[in-house]
């Protein structure tokens, strides 16, 4: 007998929107369900004092995939936001990401070339050859005094180990540009969907069915018998109940308030890149899309190490979580009829554009 839906899609997430869309384009039954009160995921957005606050941290939307950008830009209409945090060092500011304007606060360089010549002496002085882990890396990238100044203490708050336990590729998530160049990204587009990210997933999901406050682990055998296949975007070792051992996530928790001001800091992100400041970073909200509200959000950002029971925000990508999450990995393909997908279904530190372009790809090939 033939099953109520196609696919039971399990988490209203970039992914699981992206997925149905494409299912329901294709002709297929879908249900979407999802644990929270809401659909979105990590980029659910809601709306407070007229501004789009953005609930599980700040995203920012790039890509250099034209193919991904003119799919979601079918969903949203995004503005001209270019990510440009700044860092406050102990009260002294500097410009992200690593770039003549940093060099220059930081040294008084003027030229590319002073630049270079001082990272080149730093990295000589440090003796670095080969760097084997993150804090080899930036002090080979960029010198001793910002690695000390703007990687060392933010680093270490974001993910409670020190740099020299870190792998050296989280680093090379930030560009390093010789140029008085703010732009976060290295990226052929970017920006904020206006309306909000919600808003954004909400058009993804179009006319699909959506049950919120449902959660498909409690009652598995019942959800599976709806649908003849499940995509599933949940934590993939709850999935096997943890079978072998626990992921390891970094966790975040914010402290969000609206001030009765109209501009608390004068740019959507400042980094504290300051081991003593117990934050990580303070967004306000409402620079994200050129607010000129009268009243401010703010969000202290807070690192914390993830235990049961927490929401799972960064996988955690060291040696010891990709070897269980390999042995995962081979559980989740054997499984029939299941699809594991996105951040935390395949235990990736992701940014949107590579979600949606798993989400097509993984449709592409299971609805061809
Ligand atoms: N980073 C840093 N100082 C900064 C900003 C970033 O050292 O002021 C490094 C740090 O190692 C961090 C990585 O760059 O883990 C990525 O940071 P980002 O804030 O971009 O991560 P997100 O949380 O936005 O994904």
């Amino acid at each position: 007998m033939k099953k109520p839906y196609d696919y039971l899609i399990v988490g209203a997430g970039l992914y699981g929107a992206v997925f149905a869309r494409q299912a329901a384009q294709a002709g297929k039954r879908c249900l979407v369900i999802d644990k929270r009160d809401h659909i979105a995921g990590n980029i659910y957005t809601y709306e407070c004092e007229g501004i789009q606050v953005h609930q599980y941290g700040a995203h920012i939307f790039h890509t250099n995939n034209r193919e991904v950008w003119q799919y979601i830009s079918q969903f949203a209409e995004f503005n001209r936001y270019t990510n440009s945090p700044v860092a406050n060092y102990k009260g002294e500011i500097y410009n992200l990401p690593f770039n003549m304007n940093t060099f220059n606060k930081m040294w008084g360089v003027i030229t590319p070339a002073q630049a270079r010549a001082r990272i080149e002496e730093q990295k000589a002085a440090a003796g670095i050859t080969e760097p084997k882990n993150l804090e080899e890396q930036a002090i080979s990238l960029v010198g001793t005094d910002i690695y000390e100044k703007l990687i060392k203490g933010y680093t270490g708050k974001q993910w409670g180990r020190p740099c020299t336990e870190l792998p050296a590729f989280i680093i090379q998530r930030l560009p390093v540009r010789f140029t008085y160049d703010n732009n976060y990204f290295n990226a052929l587009f970017q920006g904020i969907p206006v309306g909000g990210y919600t808003e954004m997933v909400r058009r993804l999901l179009g006319d699909t069915e959506v049950r919120l406050r449902e959660d498909y682990l409690s009652d598995k055998a019942r959800w599976d018998a709806l649908a003849e296949k499940v995509v599933y975007t949940g934590p993939i070792d709850a999935y096997f109940g943890y079978r072998l051992g626990a992921l390891q996530y970094r966790s975040v928790r914010f402290e969000t308030e609206t001030l009765d001001m109209e501009n608390y800091q004068g740019n959507a992100v400042v980094n504290y890149t300051d081991a003593e400041t117990p934050y990580t970073r303070i967004i306000e909200h409402k620079h994200f899309e050129f607010g000129t509200q009268p009243k401010t959000v703010i969000s202290r950002e807070y690192s914390a190490e993830w235990k049961p029971g927490d929401e799972p925000y960064y996988p955690v990508n060291d040696q010891k979580n990709g070897a269980l999450y390999a042995e995962y990995k081979k559980l989740a393909d054997a499984e029939p009829n299941v699809l594991f997908g996105g951040r935390l279904g395949e235990y990736k530190y992701y940014d949107m554009d590579r979600v949606i372009e798993a989400a097509l790809a993984a449709a592409r090939s299971e609805l061809a």
